[in-house]
C-alpha cells in the first residue's frame, strides 16, 4: 500500500517511521521497516505505525532503510506476512500484486528455498538474492523480468548499504532529492517534509539512488534522463 526508502547520513529509522506515519491516511493493516547498519535489522507487525514504533528497539541504527504499510492481497494480515521481506542480505518492500507468484513460490520451494510468508511479494527477495548479476540494479532488473503483475518496489542489499534500487510498473514511485540524501516513496506526502525536489518514475523504469544522486534506466537497461521538479505542498 505504501513504501518509503531513505539513504543519507541521518538516522533512517526515525525518518522512515515519520514517512510511514504520513502515508497512514491511505489505509493499511500492517507495517514494517528494515534498516542496514551493522547487519540487517528487520521489525514488522500487524497493526498500526504506532504499534511498529513501540516494537522498534532503540538500538536499530543505520543510515539506509526501507519501510512499508501493507494492504494485504495475498496472505492474511499477520506479523510474518508484513513487509519488508528478507532473503539473506536482501530486503524488499512491494506495493501491488505479482500475478504469477504461485508458480514462482512453487519453483523456489522445489529449489529448496524456505519461504517465510504467504505473500506474493516475498518471491522478489529470493529472486534478487539468487541473481548472480554484478550490480544490485541488474539483479533487480533480472528478478523483475520473472514476475508478472504490478509493482512499486524498493530493494536494499545489507552488504551494499550505500544504495537502494526502486522500480515501478502500475504502482507509483517518486524519488525525493535532498542535500546528500535521497528518499523514495509511493506518494509525495511521505517525503515533502524532507525535500520538495522530486522525480516521478515512469512505468518500467528503475532507479538506483545513493546519498549523492540517482540514476534511472528502463527495464531493458537503457539510461533515461530525468530532472527533478519542484512540488509546492504545505508540509
Ligand atoms: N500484494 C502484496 C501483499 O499482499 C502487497 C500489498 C500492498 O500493496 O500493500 O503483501
Amino acid at each position: 500500500c505504501g513504501i518509503v526508502g531513505y539513504v543519507g547520513a541521518r538516522d533512517a529509522t526515525q525518518l522512515l517511521l515519520e514517512g510511514l506515519h504520513r502515508l497512514e491516511y491511505r489505509g493499511y493493516d500492517s507495517a514494517g521497516i528494515a534498516v542496514a547498519g551493522a547487519g540487517l535489522h528487520l521489525v514488522k507487525t500487524a497493526g498500526r505505525v504506532a504499534d511498529l514504533r513501540r516494537v522498534v528497539p532503540d538500538d536499530v541504527a543505520g543510515t539506509v532503510g526501507i519501510a512499508h504499510t501493507r494492504w494485504a492481497t495475498h496472505g492474511e494480515p499477520t506479523d510474518r506476512n508484513a513487509h519488508p521481506h528478507v532473503a539473506g542480505r536482501i530486503a524488499i518492500v512491494h506495493n501491488g500484486v505479482f500475478e504469477n507468484s504461485e508458480r514462482l513460490r512453487r519453483q523456489l520451494t522445489e529449489d529448496g528455498v524456505a519461504l517465510a510468508s504467504d505473500t506474493d511479494s516475498e518471491v522478489l527477495a529470493h529472486l534478487v538474492a539468487r541473481s548472480t548479476a554484478a550490480t544490485l540494479e541488474d539483479a533487480v532488473r533480472e528478478a523483475l523480468g520473472q514476475v508478472e503483475g504490478t509493482y512499486g518496489v524498493i530493494v536494499m542489499d545489507a552488504d551494499r548499504p550505500g544504495e537502494l534500487v526502486a522500480a515501478r510498473r502500475g504502482s507509483p514511485v517518486v524519488l525525493g532529492v535532498g542535500e546528500h540524501e535521497m528518499l523514495v516513496a509511493s506518494d509525495v506526502t511521505a517525503l515533502v517534509r524532507f525535500t520538495q525536489q522530486v522525480i516521478y518514475l515512469d512505468d518500467d523504469e528503475l532507479a538506483t539512488v545513493t546519498a549523492d544522486g540517482y540514476r534511472t534506466s528502463t527495464m531493458d537497461a537503457r539510461s533515461t534522463t530525468k530532472s527533478p521538479t519542484s512540488i509546492d505542498v504545505p508540509s
